[in-house]
């Protein structure tokens, strides 16, 4: 979907991310879920390029690899991690020209199991030394359910404290998608 005018923020997350992606670019979805991010990245990326994905929970990955076959997009390039996104330096070599991460919960899941403020403020600093000159930190955050709003508060203050010389942050928010309304966190790193 275009991103237009008050777009919801996934959909200008995914504007942003499609114009800095190239074909042969790494690109790596830290919260894999549904494997819909992966798709969409693995898209962009094209068959030379890598793709990772991280997810805690075996059904996440499980439905991220039928996702990605049904769609053609299996290749020995793409791997997908039963890990904590906060090993990310250890499991993928950089530049990286996308780093994405949808916080909170599996859709249709488990909701006790939530990304948490330490491991996503841990692979948040990691992906910062991981991601390319024009390329892009995009974070999704869920302040509604338990411990969400402490955990946007620190991405948002992380993001908030990147060097202005070398990083263009920002934060999109529709203001009547809830309360409180989830919003949208993105770095991209200029040099
Ligand atoms: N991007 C997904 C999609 O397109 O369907 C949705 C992601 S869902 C909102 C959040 C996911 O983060 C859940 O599947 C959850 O298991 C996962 N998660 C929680 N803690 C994590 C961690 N430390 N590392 C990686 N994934 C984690």
């Amino acid at each position: 979907m275009k991103c237009s005018l008050l777009s919801r923020p996934m959909t200008c997350a995914h504007g942003w991310i499609s114009s800095a992606v190239l074909p042969g670019d790494t690109v790596v979805d830290a919260t894999a879920g549904n494997g819909h991010d992966t798709v969409f990245l693995a898209r962009l990326a094209g068959p030379a390029g890598h793709v990772h994905a991280f997810d805690v929970q075996e059904e996440a990955i499980r439905s991220t690899r039928e996702r990605m076959e049904e769609a053609g997009l299996l290749t020995p390039n793409v791997h997908l991690h039963l890990s904590s996104h906060d090993r990310l330096a250890e499991l993928v070599s950089g530049p990286v020209k996308a780093i994405v991460f949808n916080l909170g919960y599996l859709p249709g899941g488990d909701k006790k199991t939530v990304t948490r403020t330490d491991s996503t403020l841990a692979a948040l600093e990691q992906a910062t030394a991981l991601i390319a000159p024009n390329g892009l930190l995009s974070v999704m955050c869920y302040p509604g359910h338990e411990g969400g709003a402490a955990e946007a508060e620190a991405v948002e203050a992380f993001l908030s404290r990147l060097p202005h010389h070398s990083w263009r942050t920002g934060k999109y928010q529709l203001l009547n998608t809830g309360s409180p309304a989830p919003f949208q966190v993105c770095a991209f790193r200029l040099d």
